[in-house]
């Protein structure tokens, strides 16, 4: 078996090209899913992706370091996304070396896409070509700035890691461990109804599909600011996104996938239960604040909403799972339950 180090480029302090779809979180996501396949193989991959470098100088050199810590590694794969209004998938190479492995991932790419090959480009000016001790490519899968680029690459992360996987390995891999998330390949349909080809939905992200997101975070009781249901994925409903992800406890990251979208049914599911067992939509204000001290039904009524031991007492614990509460919803923080963050929990 072989040894591989794979990156996503660029991160949150540096953040990448941003149009319909985010740079650094989409190939994050491309990524991990191109590591996943190939450890499903059986490969030894390094996840050499940087974090932390606050300045690109930073965050290249880091990468490069990580690269070049590794020893005997048959190839090193930069992956990210293009911006400038283009179309289609190109791959970078330091120089001919990579020919074979560099049109294997591109032909992949583009099969399972549909989008259109950009070509191989020798480029020895790029830093992590130049500077990594292994051979080197870097994959540039779609334009996040050119619509049907994004919304079938956003919506197809994990076969184009599959693809990126199968092009290194020059093999098809056979991962039962690893299943697809959408196998097909035909480019995907803007189509909110059909949940199986559902796009992602994140920050920019506009239509019918995001008013029903709206609407869904609303009724699992998750603020979504003052605009209310307008189909625009803005600041407020992102927020409202990483509130739900924080409390399912999947990754935080903004961004409604297959994760959120089963998290946000179980919310509104919970929700309606809740306000079914109570025999209203919500649950009244009890008329006085709940806070350090304070004890009774209501307290326990606050612990079971933030998941707590349940013993009606208003202490240390409470309060810190109140202001973490508020802190999630864009409430004031002060771990004193008042009308505003009753009516939020309820
Ligand atoms: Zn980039």
């Amino acid at each position: 078996m072989a040894k591989y180090s794979i990156h996503a480029g660029h991160n949150a302090f540096v953040p990448g090209a941003q149009g319909y779809i985010k740079e650094e979180v989409v190939d994050r996501m491309i990524k991990d899913a191109t590591i996943k396949y190939l450890r499903a193989d059986g490969q030894t991959v390094y996840d050499d992706t940087d974090d932390v470098g606050k300045t690109q100088n930073e965050n290249l050199s880091a990468i490069v370091r990580n690269v070049n810590a590794h020893t005997d590694l048959t190839l090193a794969v930069s992956i990210h996304l293009n911006a400038g209004g283009g179309t289609g998938i190109e791959v970078y190479q330091y120089d001919s070396k990579t020919d074979a492995v560099a049109t294997r991932v591109l032909n992949h790419i583009c099969a399972i896409t549909g989008l259109r090959s950009r070509g191989i480009k020798k480029n020895t000016s790029l830093y992590v070509l130049r500077n990594t001790k292994p051979q080197a490519i870097l994959v540039e899968c779609g334009f996040v700035d050119t619509k049907t680029d994004a919304e079938i690459v956003s919506a197809k992360t994990d076969v184009i890691g599959k693809a990126i996987a199968e092009g290194i390995l020059n093999k098809t891999i056979i991962a039962e461990n690893a299943p697809n998330q959408s196998a097909k390949s035909a480019p995907a349909k803007q189509d909110a109804t059909s949940s199986k080809k559902s796009p992602l939905l994140q920050n920019k992200s506009t239509g019918s599909a995001v008013k029903k997101l709206q609407q869904d975070l609303i009724k699992a009781g998750y603020s979504i600011g003052k605009a209310g249901v307008d189909g625009i994925f803005g600041t407020a409903t992102e927020r409202a996104v990483r509130a739900l992800q924080s409390d399912y406890k999947i990754a935080v990251d903004g961004i409604v996938g297959p994760d959120t979208r089963a998290a946000l049914t179980k919310a509104v599911t919970r929700k309606a239960k809740s306000a079914a067992s109570s025999g209203t939509a919500v649950v009244a204000y009890p008329g006085v604040l709940l806070r350090r001290g304070s004890q009774g039904k209501d307290v326990e009524r606050v612990q079971r909403a933030l998941s707590l031991a349940v013993d009606g007492i208003f202490g240390l614990k409470t309060e810190e799972a109140v202001k973490a509460y508020q802190k999630r919803h864009g409430l004031t923080v002060d771990g004193i339950v008042g009308m505003k963050t009753w009516n939020t929990l309820f």
